[in-house]
């Protein structure tokens, strides 16, 4: 039907939906409550009240719109009398002229405000005031802000009813504001309390203290209460390609709170339709009938839905259900401090819950489960739909895992015993993915081998100087990645767990930490102390900070390879149109992303010179860039053939600066660009890999594309099939292979950029060729 979108849903209204949720019998009242405080346009209305928004660590106020989650507000200020008439006007609608610019606000969300309700939740992620009066009404533990926040809400509560205005003020129950307080709430107040919820069941302890903060505040009101929950793919359990199919659980959580709650909002989030079709289903029945026993109407529909292959079914969607809740996002690992929750990391995801030996049964259960169901049959066809919707995606996801797995592999970063080559930190996250360059600054870091330490020398560039967030803070101050700063990213040992994380802002004030990695989370200890030498000072284009980690700081170092990461956050007083996070490794998904680090090491120094492109061209040629002795014979480096434009070198479109090459074709073919490889032995292992950007990019045969060709004692091609075409920002190729007998026998190796069979523009940049280890023998 028309509500089956797949992965390309684009419609937020979607008339389908709409009638899946009629039939479903979904949402009979919407009451809003959802952070209904920032959508009272206060940013636009109080410019000239910097003293209504929460005071920050920097000594600045909330109220720059740039920030993530502006507009966090100072609940002491002159902002409460503001929220009660913003909420009077609202629940009576009278007196809007009186309440300038609040007009403009976004009253027609349907979630935050209607009739009947006055949401003042405050803006998501919570940041507290630092002011006198708010650090005051904090108390000490997780949920510090709840007595300043729902003394608020009563208070305004009570001046509402006092005055006869209608209606309710709703309020969340939300982290750090979920303790029910002392004092008493008058019943013009209603309770939402957000938790996690449904998947997190086998998680007893978690699951228990969720439940009792439910009961407690059913208890306080004296009345049922109503829940946001999340069962939703966001953020940790993104995760594209991964079922969250779990009915049986949504049933479960459900019927045994109904006695507390009298709805719940379930936030569903999803890449795929249909692996949240069953869990709405299911939460709509037992809303709707809470006598009814969620694993039979389960059972009902393997029955109804597949007829004869609803046993085979059963035994692959429930496993699903038991991967998602007891592997996945429910997952519980046991931690010095006891048992946490943690998603797996992309390895395990890929190596251990959703194994290659896996996915292959998942298949077979398939083919059973088809012939099970009569041929063409509708059981049959559905069946299909499962295999398309759920097996192929994972099988999909499972092979872009070990693409980027080689990829990350590309990505060395070769230190000797002083400053010698530099890597180029990119935009993370970017703000204008069509142009991701526009409001980026240049920031290039070096690192070497010191006699006593390791060294780091980060170069920013910084035009806007007089415009940078920075404070002097005490050593080990947490909030110090708010300040324009760098970060350093170690994991000496390389065994992707224990890791350092260095931080240092522009003011020179600096905090450090160790880390431990428990799947997608990790566990910090700032008592760590790297000993670190650190010196901040102004350069020409912007600042530069040194950093020297002494080796006694670094047990166990592995000074061939180890994994490490460089990251900047460019802080400045108004944020809005420049790119604030930059990291040297594409990979990442966040900051602790260890996994998709890169290396530093003194092992594999690169084979090729000026793969980044760096050499301006010889003085009395357009297309040879290298090395060459006083008569002109050529050493190494890089050579344009004739038939290449000469503009081939793109001193604006780059990866790493200064520049990239760029081949352009209209006639199917282009490139000729090549190195010889002089260094390439028969019988060694080798990597290369380079960065590739496309823009329309359309084979005019099968199989056309941009590929790097190297020839040995044949021709060989960087992907040897599925060469890369269409349009795409940067991506790292990176493949293995072993130099045939003969190489560089009779004739020299050379290696070719090219578009083959392709129409287009391509981009290529910093293509490195390394020499592996050998194996050992019998691998
Ligand atoms: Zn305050």
């Amino acid at each position: 039907g028309v509500y089956f979108e797949g992965e390309n849903r684009t419609a937020v209204i979607n008339p389908g939906k709409n009638l899946n949720s009629y039939r479903l019998r979904l949402g009979t009242t919407s009451i809003p409550c959802c952070h209904g405080l920032s959508r009272l346009n206060y940013l636009e209305r109080f410019q000239d009240k910097p003293e209504y928004f929460a005071l920050l660590s920097n000594g600045q106020r909330h109220n720059n719109p740039g920030l993530p989650h502006p507009g966090q507000l100072c609940y002491s200020s002159g902002i409460r009398e503001e929220i009660y008439q913003d909420a009077k006007t609202l629940l009576t609608g009278q007196g809007l002229e009186k309440r300038p610019g609040l007009e403009k606000a976004n009253l027609w969300r349907f979630r935050e405000h209607h009739a009947g309700f006055a949401d003042i939740m405050p803006q998501d992620s919570f940041t507290p005031c630092q002011c006198e009066k708010c650090k005051k009404a904090y108390t000490d533990e997780t949920h510090y802000a709840s007595d300043l926040m729902w003394g608020l809400t009563v208070e305004i509560a009570n001046r509402l009813k006092a005055e006869n205005v209608p209606g309710c003020v709703t309020m969340m129950g939300y982290r750090p504001y979920r303790r029910v307080p002392e004092f008493p709430i008058p019943d013009n107040v209603m309770v939402m309390v957000a938790q996690s919820g449904p998947w997190y069941m086998l998680d007893a302890a978690r699951h228990e203290q969720e439940n009792s903060e439910i009961k407690a505040w059913a208890k306080k009101m004296n009345q049922k209460v109503w829940l946001w929950n999340y069962a939703n793919k966001l953020s940790s359990l993104a995760m594209p390609g991964i079922p969250a199919y779990t009915p049986r659980a949504i049933g479960r959580y459900y019927q045994k709170l109904a006695p507390w709650i009298f709805g719940a909002f379930v936030e569903s989030e999803s890449d795929r339709f249909l692996y949240m079709a069953m869990n709405h289903y299911l939460f709509a029945k037992i809303a709707w009938d809470n006598s009814l026993n969620p694993d039979a109407t389960v059972d009902e529909f393997y029955r109804l839905m597949f007829g004869p292959a609803a046993s085979e079914m059963q035994l692959i969607l429930d496993r699903f259900e038991d991967i998602w809740t007891s592997k996945v996002a429910g997952r519980v690992v046991e931690t010095a401090l006891g048992p946490m929750g943690s998603p797996p990391s992309d390895y395990d995801l890929w190596n251990t819950v959703f194994s290659p030996a896996l996915l292959q049964q998942i298949s077979t259960e398939f083919d059973r489960a088809e012939k099970l169901a009569a041929t063409g049959s509708l059981e049959a066809q559905r069946v299909q739909l499962f295999r398309r919707e759920y097996l192929e995606p994972l099988q999909q996801a499972s092979a872009a895992y070990r693409d980027k797995t080689d990829a990350v592999k590309g990505l060395h970063f070769h230190l000797g015993e002083a400053p010698a080559s530099t890597v180029w930190l990119r935009p993370f996250k970017g703000k204008n993915s069509t142009e991701p360059d526009k409001g980026k600054v240049n920031t290039r870091v070096q690192a070497f081998f010191g006699p006593e330490a390791l060294h780091f020398i980060f170069d920013c560039d910084e035009p806007a100087m007089d415009q940078t967030v920075a404070v002097a803070r005490k050593f080990d101050d947490p909030e110090i990645w708010k300040d324009n700063s760098v970060e350093l990213f170690l994991n000496p040992s390389n065994d992707r767990k224990t890791y350092y994380q260095i931080l240092v802002n522009s003011q020179g004030s600096a905090a450090d930490q160790s880390l431990v990695k428990l799947g997608t989370n990790s566990q910090h200890d700032w008592s760590w102390n790297a000993n670190a030498e650190i010196n901040v000072a102004p350069s020409a284009t912007g600042f530069r900070v040194e950093i020297a980690v002494p080796y006694q700081s670094l047990p166990g170092l592995e000074r061939e390879q180890f994994r490490a990461n460089f990251t900047r956050n460019r802080i400045l007083a108004d944020l809005r149109e420049i790119e604030t996070l930059y990291s040297w490794s594409p990979f990442i998904r966040g900051f602790h992303d260890l996994e998709n680090f890169g290396t530093l090491g003194s092992s594999r120094q690169p084979l090729l010179v000026n793969g980044d492109f760096s050499f301006e061209p010889a003085p009395w040629s357009a297309r040879h860039w290298g090395l060459w002795d006083e008569k002109r014979n050529w050493l190494e480096g890089w050579i344009g053939s004739n038939e290449l434009d000469q503009n081939v070198r793109d001193l604006e479109i780059f990866f790493s600066p200064p520049a990239s090459i760029r081949l352009v074709s209209t006639t199917g073919r282009a490139g000729v660009s090549y190195w010889s490889v002089h260094k390439l032995q028969p019988g060694k292992r080798y990597r290369i890999s380079y960065m590739l950007k496309l823009d329309n990019v359309t084979p005019v045969k099968g199989g056309g594309g941009a590929v790097l060709n190297l020839w040995d004692v044949a021709n060989r091609w960087f992907p040897a099939h599925n060469l890369p075409s269409g349009t795409a920002d940067w991506t790292r190729q990176s493949f293995e292979f072993t130099a045939a007998p003969g190489t560089n026998q009779e004739k020299p190796s050379v290696i070719r950029l090219t578009l083959l069979n392709a129409n287009g523009t391509a981009w290529f940049d910093d293509v490195e060729l390394i020499q592996l280890e050998d194996l050992p023998a019998g691998q």
